[in-house]
C-alpha cells in the first residue's frame, strides 16, 4: 500500500470501536509506522518494526492486538516485554486507552514494586501482560495459575536490547514457557545483528516495517555540540541551562552518582532540577519522573535508564553531559526530544577523549553539529559559585548516605534480635547480606 493512499485508521483495515478509540484520543491519521504495521499485522503477519521513539509505534502494536482480542476475546492473549520499567508502564496505559470501551483487562509486571498486589492482578485473569523480563519470569516460575501458554502475541518492545546480553538467559528462559504458535512483534528505534539471529528463531516470514532510515533523527531536531575542557564541563552546563531558559531539559550522564550529585549541585543554584537512575527505588523514580512530567521540575538528570521508549510530553532541550559512547545510546537519549512532529534541541559535550565517538555518531547520523555558542569565558564566570554549590551538594549526599546506613544499622541490630528469636523474614535478611 502506498502511504499516500492511507489515510485513516478504518483505511487500515481497524474496525468501527478502534477508530473511535483513536479518535477519542484525538489522533486525527495514523503515523508512518502505524500505516505501514497495521495492515500486515491484521492479516496474521509476525512483524519486525524499524522506527525511533515517538513514531507511535506502541500504537503500531497496541492496536492490532485489540482488534485480534475483540474477534477472540482470551486471558493472557499477549505479552509485551519491555527492558525498562517505565516503558513498561506506558505501554500498558496505552493499552488502557485505546482499549477503555472494550474491557481490556491489563496487567503489569515490573521489578521494585510488591508481587502480591501483581499476583492479584494476574488471579483476574488479565488479556495482557506486559512487564520487564525479570519480573514476568518470576511469576512464571511462583505465582500459582499463572501461565503464558495459550499465549497467542508476544510483542518486544526496544528488541535490540531485550535480545542483548543483559537479558539473554532470561529471554531464553520466558521464550520456552510460550507456545511456539504465535504471532511475534518485534519493535526497535535501532537493528542489531542479534534481532536478526531471533527473527532466524522465533518469527515467521515476518514482515519488515521501517518508518525511518536505521540511524536517522528527525528533521525538527537540532543537533549542536559544546567542546567542553573537563574542568569546566559544570560552567558549560549551567551557562547551556541559563541561556536555554524555560526550557523543559534532560541532562544525560554516565554513572547513578552523578545524577544525584548534578541534580543536587543545579538545585543548589536555584534550578528545579531531579535525578532519575537506576539505582534509585521504584518508587523514587516514577516520582521523579511524575514531578518531571507535571512541571514541577523542569531539568531531569538521568542515566541512559531514561533513555528508551519514556513518552515524556513536551521535552525541549536533551543535553549530553557526558558524551553517549555509541550511536544507539545518542539516538534513544535525543529521541526523548522533537517528539511527534515538534521541535527540539540536542546538545552534546565533548572533549579531547570523546571527540572520536561525537565523530562516529555525526558519520551516522549523516550531520556535521555545529556549535553551540558558549565561551570558556563564559563558563569561567560560573564556576566559583558552582564550585560552593558541588561542594554543598557532596556534603549532603555524604550526609544522607550516613543517615541511610544508621538506619540500615539499627534495623539490622532489630532484625537480628527478632531473627534470634526465632523471627522467620529478619533471617532471610541476614542471609542475604
Ligand atoms: P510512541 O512512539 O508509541 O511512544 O508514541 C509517542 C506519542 O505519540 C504518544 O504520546 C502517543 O500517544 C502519540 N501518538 C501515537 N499515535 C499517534 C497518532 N496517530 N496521532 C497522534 N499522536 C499519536
Amino acid at each position: 500500500m502506498a502511504d499516500a493512499e492511507v489515510k485513516t485508521f478504518k483505511s487500515l483495515g481497524l474496525c468501527q470501536q478502534l477508530v473511535e478509540a483513536c479518535e477519542n484520543l484525538k489522533w486525527k491519521e495514523p503515523t508512518p509506522i502505524q500505516a505501514k504495521a497495521i495492515p500486515p499485522a491484521l492479516q496474521g503477519k509476525d512483524l519486525v518494526g524499524l522506527a525511533q521513539t515517538g513514531s507511535g509505534k506502541t500504537g503500531a502494536f497496541v492496536l492490532p492486538i485489540l482488534q485480534a482480542l475483540l474477534e477472540n476475546p482470551k486471558p493472557f492473549f499477549a505479552c509485551v516485554l519491555s527492558p525498562t520499567r517505565e516503558l513498561a508502564i506506558q505501554i500498558a496505559d496505552e493499552f488502557k486507552a485505546l482499549g477503555s470501551d472494550t474491557g481490556v483487562k491489563c496487567a503489569t509486571l515490573i521489578g521494585g514494586l510488591d508481587m502480591i498486589n501483581q499476583a492479584i492482578a494476574l488471579a483476574k485473569r488479565p488479556h495482557i501482560v506486559v512487564g520487564t523480563p525479570g519480573r514476568i519470569l518470576d511469576h512464571l516460575s511462583q505465582t500459582k495459575g499463572f501461565s503464558l501458554r495459550s499465549l497467542k502475541y508476544l510483542v518486544l518492545d526496544e528488541a535490540d536490547k531485550l535480545l542483548s546480553v543483559d537479558f539473554e538467559n532470561t529471554m531464553d528462559d520466558i521464550l520456552k514457557a510460550i507456545p511456539q504458535e504465535r504471532k511475534t512483534f518485534l519493535f526497535s528505534a535501532t537493528m542489531t545483528k542479534k534481532v536478526k539471529k531471533l527473527q532466524r528463531a522465533c518469527l515467521k516470514n515476518p514482515v519488515l516495517v521501517e518508518a525511518s532510515s536505521k540511524y536517522s533523527t528527525v528533521d525538527t531536531l537540532t543537533q549542536q555540540l559544546c567542546v567542553v575542557p573537563p574542568k569546566l564541563k559544570d560552567g558549560y552546563l549551567v551557562c547551556v541551562l541559563i541561556k536555554k531558559h524555560g526550557c523543559k531539559s534532560m541532562v544525560f550522564t554516565r554513572t547513578c552518582e552523578s545524577t544525584r550529585l548534578l541534580a543536587w549541585m543545579l538545585r543548589n543554584l536555584g534550578f528545579k532540577a531531579i535525578p532519575i537512575s537506576g539505582q534509585m527505588s521504584q518508587a523514587k523514580r516514577l516520582g521523579s519522573l511524575n514531578l518531571f512530567k507535571s512541571g514541577e521540575s523542569d531539568i531531569l538528570v538521568c542515566t541512559d535508564v531514561a533513555s528508551r521508549g519514556l513518552d515524556i510530553p513536551s521535552v525541549d532541550l536533551v543535553i549530553n553531559y557526558d558524551t553517549p559512547t555509541n550511536y544507539k545510546d545518542y539516538i534513544h537519549r535525543v529521541g526523548r526530544t522533537a517528539r511527534a512532529g515538534k521541535s527540539g534541541i540536542a546538545i552534546s559535550f565533548s572533549n579531547q577523549y570523546t571527540w572520536m565517538w561525537i565523530k562516529q555518531i555525526e558519520e551516522l547520523v549523516g550531520k556535521e553539529f555545529p556549535l553551540f555558542p558558549c565561551t570558556d569565558d563564559e563558563a569561567s564566570l560560573l564556576m566559583e559559585r558552582i564550585s560552593e554549590a558541588r561542594r554543598i551538594a557532596v556534603m549532603r549526599i555524604k550526609e544522607q548516605s550516613c543517615k541511610r546506613k544508621n538506619r540500615e544499622e539499627e534495623y539490622d541490630e532489630t532484625d537480628r534480635f527478632v531473627a534470634s528469636r526465632g523471627g522467620k523474614k529478619s533471617k532471610k535478611r541476614i542471609y542475604k547480606k
